[in-house]
């Protein structure tokens, strides 16, 4: 696929209007997250992953320790990735626990600098080639920068620029040299480095910094096939192949190239028609592409899951597809929430939705830092500056103060539970009556939306899925848009691995079965039940996994019943994807061309 624009590579999209270029800025711009004050999921889940997990973490023993001791011959802590978590969260919310952990974790950490440069966790002979030396270097540059960004710390830049010119003089004196000794694919091995370059160019506006990203590392000449499958140097590992797509849209937004977005095009075609995606807006098996549907102990690493959503944001920003944000409320409100417990505290290494799933054993690595890091972010996803006025991407209670162009502030807030109903108000406060449009998103799955003005019906704002709908008039304080979004549950067909089988899927909630409520299913073999399409119920009230939270009950048969004229066997009562207990989400149904089944919105053959 050689698409050069978003709405050509979204397969969903080829409804919606005209291919044109990708446009030389951007068309959605966020709003700083200080002025994002979210409730509802995602600021409970913002809540405990600062409470429970970010201050409940001892820093010193396993984070900074090794550090100071810089005695080991490999390893990865991911400290570069826990400074840029907690600078983002003491950012965020101005929390006085979490400004003196990012305080403290900065300043250890740049005590533990070499004169030479270096900070890392390895003897002196072992440094830079040695597998993950140049990733946690990386990432420290980029927690750094980030902490110079959001609050000017200039020994935080120091630091970052000195780790980063050692970087890049020890790579570049030797270029025969391979990072990871060949072991890896160099992209895979040094995953994040482009972005830190990046993010410290920004902070410095020197050149070296994107001349690195874009000579040394070929960023824009890297062409990236979809590797399916877990072999070799490990070519198709799903969250490097992100995290590169991510940095070469950013590298785009500074010196546009068509090159810089092919890689990216492909993977949503990979993604949307090459059944790249799961249902519960996981990419990945043992960390690398796959395409089978299958949904077993390794699927979806929770660093792909971040880096989705970080992408999906930064096409979000360039082209303003409304598909992106069905993209992403799939992927929070399942694949990332599931990879964390409910109390906030654990996090998962992956989050398979067949099969009893697992916590990573500890705090460092990976998985942990980009869960920490991408949470203290979705406040930034939630609105966006568009052509003059708002767009309103993902539904939560929330409230945010956008600055509109001709000195208009605009107060705004939503008032709704979503996603336990699509019921979602809007209220809007101009510092003045002034004109300017509201975009709402409607979502592919919903069929019948509904929107109102003040209680009145409001003429001439088209509503229709896989659009944002736009509101343009004189809004005055206190205006209330009323958002129907109705929400009936629906039976999505599975694919490839799933066929013959269906999930119950309302908005963007997927359910599953937690085996624990069921004790009649206690030996039961999950794949042989039959779930009959005509008995689905719900929502109904459960707080299994969060407070207002939801459940849906549907009958089933037995293995080996007689269906469908035997009586049922079960009910099943479907709790949301997040409930830790959840191991399996698509049922057999007696007619897989049952005419009540309906495809995955957001993929397309
Ligand atoms: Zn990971």
């Amino acid at each position: 696929m050689h698409s050069t624009t978003w709405r050509a590579a979204l397969p969903l999209a080829a409804l919606l209007a005209s291919p044109r270029p990708a446009p030389a800025a951007d068309l959605f711009d966020p709003l700083d997250v200080r002025h994002v004050k979210v409730e509802g999921e995602i600021g409970r889940r913002i809540e405990v992953t600062l409470r429970n997990n970010l201050l409940a973490l001892d820093a010193d023993k396993d984070f900074l320790q090794p550090f100071r001791d810089r005695n080991r011959n490999d390893g990865y802590i991911g400290l570069g990735k826990l400074i840029d978590a907690a600078v983002r969260f003491a950012h965020l919310t101005g929390d006085v626990k979490a400004l003196e952990l990012k305080k403290r974790l900065v300043a250890e950490t740049l005590k533990t600098q070499e004169t030479d440069g270096y900070i890392g966790l390895l003897k002196a002979d072992r440094r830079v080639w040695t597998l993950w030396d140049i990733h946690e270097m990386g990432y420290l540059v980029y927690g750094l920068a980030t902490d110079h960004r959001l609050f000017g710390e200039a020994d935080s830049l120091a630091g970052a620029r000195k780790l980063a010119d050692y970087v890049i003089a020890r790579w570049t004196a030797e270029p025969r040299r391979v990072p990871g000794n060949g072991q890896l694919t160099v992209h895979m091995a040094v995953t994040g480095i482009e972005n830190a370059m990046l993010a410290l160019h920004r902070q410095t506006r020197e050149a070296k910094y994107l001349d690195f990203v874009r000579d040394v590392r070929a960023t824009r000449e890297w062409e990236a096939p979809i590797v399916l499958g877990r072999f070799g140097t490990i070519e198709g590992h799903a969250y490097a192949h992100l995290c590169r797509c991510v940095a070469q849209l950013r590298l785009h937004r500074l010196e546009p190239d068509p090159r810089l977005l092919k890689p990216t095009f492909d993977v949503i075609a990979f993604l949307l028609s090459g059944d790249g995606l799961t249902l519960p807006g996981e990419v990945g098996d043992h960390e690398c592409w796959h395409n089978t549907q299958e949904g077993t102990l390794n699927l979806g690493e929770t660093c792909a899951t971040a880096y989705l959503l970080r992408w999906y944001d930064e096409g979000l920003r360039m082209d303003g597809h409304p598909a992106l944000g069905d993209l992403m409320e799939r992927s929070i409100h399942n694949g990332l929430f599931g990879a964390q417990s409910p109390d906030g505290r654990r996090i998962r290494y992956y989050t398979p939705f067949e099969g009893p799933r697992s916590y990573f054993h500890g705090d460092t690595y990976c998985c942990p830092g980009n869960f920490r890091r991408i949470v203290p972010e979705l406040p930034g996803m939630v609105y966006y500056i568009a052509d003059g006025g708002l767009a309103v991407n993902l539904y939560t209670a929330s409230e945010a103060t956008a600055a509109l162009p001709a000195g208009v502030t605009l107060k705004v807030r939503q008032e709704t539970d979503y996603p336990s109903s699509g019921r979602v108000a809007v209220v809007l406060t101009p510092s003045r009556p002034a004109a300017f449009p509201i975009r709402l998103r409607i979502p592919l799955w919903c069929a019948k939306p509904a929107l109102t003005l003040n209680g009145a019906e409001l003429d001439g704002v088209a509503l229709e899925r896989g659009t944002f709908a736009v509101a343009s008039r004189e809004w005055k304080p206190g205006d209330r848009l009323e958002l129907e979004l109705p929400m009936p549950a629906r039976l999505v067909r599975g694919r490839k691995a799933q066929a013959g089988k269906a999930a119950v899927v309302r908005g963007p909630l997927v359910y599953g079965l937690n085996r624990a409520r069921h004790p009649e299913l206690k030996n039961v073999d999950l794949r042989l039940v039959v779930i009959d399409p005509a008995t689905i119920e719900g929502p109904f009230p459960d707080d299994t996994v969060r407070p207002g939270g939801t459940a849906c009950r549907v009958k089933a048969w037995k293995p080996g019943a007689w269906y469908p004229f035997a009586k049922h066997d079960y009910t099943l009562t479907l709790t949301e994807y997040a409930d830790p207990g959840c191991e399996a989400i698509y049922f057999k149904v007696p007619n897989p061309r049952d005419e009540r089944l309906v495809d995955d919105e957001l993929v397309r053959e």
